[in-house]
């Protein structure tokens, strides 16, 4: 049976778990990390941050003090926080 997410999506639901698939993709190119260079993605991995979301816990001193993280990371990182309508921890 085809049933639309709230977001208008058709998907076949197969199990109790509401999540649609296309909701579920968006939201998973919305918060991966955005290219900020290998230094600065190897430091978020080593913190554990997999996803951009995860960051709105952090605040950019507690960023910054990661190493390989660097100013120009952390601006790329707070407008892609931007447009998920997060923000770091101030
Ligand atoms: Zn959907």
């Amino acid at each position: 049976m085809q049933k639309p997410c709230s977001n208008g999506h058709p998907f076949e639901k197969t199990s109790d778990c509401p999540t649609c698939p296309t909701c579920e993709r968006t939201r998973m190119a919305r918060s991966a990390i955005p290219k900020i260079g290998a230094p600065a993605t190897r430091a978020l991995e080593n913190a554990g941050v997999h996803r951009l979301d995860e960051l709105a816990d952090w605040s950019e001193r507690d960023l910054l003090a990661l190493h390989g993280m660097g100013p120009r990371a952390v601006g790329i990182l707070r407008e892609h926080l931007a447009v998920l309508g997060l923000s770091f921890r101030s």
